[in-house]
């Protein structure tokens, strides 16, 4: 549950995870340029008030950040400053992102960022072994209070290497969704929780995807049984 907050809208593709992006499909249903970065209506969400002057955001809320584009967006670098004053001042909720541009995240950090805000998590995705080898010791480094990586879509087996520890308070992993969706296989996924368990971090198989490969079987997966049938593998694990 929580609150969507999407306070930007449009992203450029970055890497082989974006291929099939749901931003990208589904503006194209409504023939919009998804490649176009705009603030939204939503962008003050955090501090609006209703009619009784009380937060129409109440305390306690997780708020998912930034999920139709990147919070660290290059067009976005003129709206963040304000973005990071509204997530300081509520820090009463919690805010959620992930990015797939960790190199870009400690030049758009705010000033009193110090070691992180405690109430806010950068998640980092890394879908395949080119971007775990770019961004996990990259992202390893970063001042974030509450770091999570997500393989989703997982195209390929990943090798984490000594990379994985306590400062990664989870690894979530997931196929890909849609008509063009691209293979994920149960050994990749099988392969990732025992590097999580070895390093005792906690590990998450959230969905198969549309596609899924299993003992060399090929399944194909309605979308609303994706996470009905991840859920019944039982593989998740917990520190
Ligand atoms: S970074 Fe995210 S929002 Fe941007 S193109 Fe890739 S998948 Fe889409």
């Amino acid at each position: 549950m929580g609150e969507m907050w999407n306070l930007w809208h449009g992203c450029h593709k970055k890497s082989e995870g974006c291929q099939h992006c749901y931003v990208y499909r589904r503006d194209a249903e409504f023939e919009k340029d998804s490649s176009i970065v705009t603030k939204t209506t939503r962008f003050n969400l955090p501090i609006s008030r209703n009619r009784s002057g009380e937060w129409k955001v109440p305390s306690g809320t997780l708020m998912w950040t930034c999920f139709t584009s990147d919070f660290f967006i290059e067009e976005a670098d003129e709206w963040r400053h304000e973005a990071w004053q509204m997530i300081h001042r509520r820090s009463d909720l919690r805010f959620f992102m992930i990015t797939k541009r960790p190199e870009r995240i400690r030049e758009c950090l705010p000033a009193d960022w110090g070691e992180g805000y405690e109430h806010v998590t950068i998640g980092c995705t890394m879908e395949n072994q080119r971007r775990v080898d770019e961004r996990l010791a990259l992202y390893r480094e970063l001042p974030i209070r509450h770091k999570t990586i997500i393989c989703e879509p997982l195209l390929e087996r990943l090798d984490f290497g000594d990379g994985l520890g306590p400062w990664c308070e989870q690894v979530t992993v997931g196929g890909e969704s849609g008509a063009e969706a691209r293979v994920c296989d149960y050994d990749w996924v099988l392969g990732i929780r025992t590097q999580c368990m070895a390093a005792n971090v906690p590990f998450h198989f959230k969905q198969t995807g549309a596609h899924f490969r299993k003992d060399g079987r090929l399944y194909n997966i309605a979308r609303r049984l994706q996470m009905q049938q991840a859920h019944r593998a039982g593989i998740d694990f917990r520190t």
